[in-house]
């Protein structure tokens, strides 16, 4: 291999996709995805899109908020437009209860480092004005938690996932809310995993600022289309006194593309930088899937078909440790401990995309991502049964079968 060698085309096969994220990709997505035109940035109907995906986007997180667009770029993109608004040296209180609350944790010591704090140490500074709160892997944030560690440190900004997707917890946003506006703290919610499966509207919780979230977890889209953020009046105002060190995630100027000029709405975006009419296209689309479906019964199905799974797993002698409704994340039963991450390579390497945890202890995440039918859930779980069989488990697949049978038709009879 060489500098110039020119490589065969790249081909990628299809998976089934049962991890955290990304999820299952509608394929109403990716028709609307190859399906648009040509057109550039400025063109009337992509700036329409954007328009029309603000809307909406409101309407997903039941807000009136002006400041709610679409972030190029990852569920990460979001959230660093989201803490830009934090300036060195501002003080904050930052819970984290797995992966990617610690990341997110990592951010804002970057954010809220003085030069003398990042210089000491570059890639992962600890900055003097932000309060770190860990709770253990698998257990939930509480209100109680958070009202706590407000009381006592009374920090500008307050940080908490709302879904901690690394160990599959959800953490109390309503507590985290109440306990903000009690120590007049501005909240800050990493939602990448909630938006678009749990019934929740933002605006029910005051005392949070800011919410971002991605593209592709309960959004349906696309993974690096658009990480929708919104943010309240009072963010907005904070960072017009502030200021903040960026251009492109700056959270007032990418607002401008969207039609959001002076706090207000207008009829054409004007150039932030360049969009992508095939992003916008499969956003819009997976914005359209979502509101027809309605939040309210897209949360109870979501339930409904995680219950099965993690029903049929405990069955198979694992034990379930998360409470998300999109993701299980379980123990491996006690005669294969030890062997997750070969169980999870094993799964991988036979196109079916489950995760391990990536912070310890090492756990299986399964999840459910757009694969919300009996029949796509039988599949899941008949993999899954088949691969701890493979390790030796011994189960007896038609007993998994017939409960799992027996757990839809009961449900279906209920109706
Ligand atoms: C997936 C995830 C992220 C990161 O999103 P990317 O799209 O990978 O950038 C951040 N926070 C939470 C809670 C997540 O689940």
């Amino acid at each position: 291999m060489s500098a110039n060698t020119i490589f065969p085309k790249l081909e990628i096969p299809d998976t089934l996709a049962a991890g955290p994220g990304p999820g299952n990709t509608d394929q109403r997505v990716l028709d609307s995805f190859i399906n648009a035109g040509m057109a550039d940035h400025m063109q009337g109907d992509v700036l329409r899109g954007m328009i029309e995906s603000k809307f909406m986007l409101r309407t997903l997180f039941g807000t009136q908020n002006t400041h709610t667009f679409g972030v190029g770029g990852s569920g990460f993109s979001g959230l660093d437009c989201m803490f830009s608004a934090v300036m060195p040296g501002d003080t904050v209180v930052a819970f984290t209860n797995g992966t990617f609350s610690g990341i997110d944790v990592m951010t804002l010591q970057m954010k809220a480092s003085t030069t003398t704090e990042l210089a000491t140490n570059a890639a992962s500074p600890k900055a003097a004005s932000v309060t770190v709160i860990t709770i253990p892997h698998g257990q939930s944030v509480t209100g109680e938690m958070v009202d706590a560690a407000l009381a006592e440190h009374k920090p500008k900004w307050a940080f908490m996932a709302h879904w901690e997707t690394g160990s599959g917890r959800i953490n109390d946003i309503r507590g985290f809310s109440d306990a903000c506006l009690e120590h007049g703290a501005m909240g800050l919610v990493d939602a990448v995993s909630s938006l678009g499966v749990a019934n929740f509207s933002i605006d029910d919780y005051a005392g949070v600022d800011g919410w971002a979230s991605c593209p592709q977890k309960g959004v349906l889209c696309l993974p690096m289309t658009y990480a929708p953020v919104s943010f309240s009046d009072r963010y907005i105002a904070s960072l017009k006194e502030t200021g903040c060190y960026t251009y492109v995630h700056h959270p007032i100027l990418e607002a401008r593309h969207w039609g959001i000029i002076d706090g207000k709405d207008v009829d054409k975006g004007t150039y932030h930088r360049t969009h992508s009419g095939y992003a916008i296209a499969a956003f819009h689309e997976a914005l359209r899937i979502t509101l027809q479906e309605g939040l309210a019964q897209r949360a109870k199905n979501y339930a409904f078909h995680e219950h099965a799974l993690s029903a049929a797993v405990t069955a198979m002698g694992c034990e379930v440790t998360s409470n998300m409704t999109s993701l299980v994340v379980l123990n491996l039963p006690a005669n294969l401990a030890g062997r997750e991450m070969e169980l999870v390579q094993a799964c991988r390497a036979k196109g079916f995309g489950i995760w391990p945890t990536l912070s310890s202890p090492v756990q299986v995440r399964i999840g459910i991502l757009n694969q919300l039918s009996r029949a796509a859930i039988t599949e899941i779980i008949t993999r899954y049964a088949e691969a701890m069989n493979d390790m030796g488990a011994g189960l007896d697949m038609a007993t998994v079968t017939t409960q799992l049978d027996a757990y839809y038709s009961q449900q279906i009879a209920a109706e």
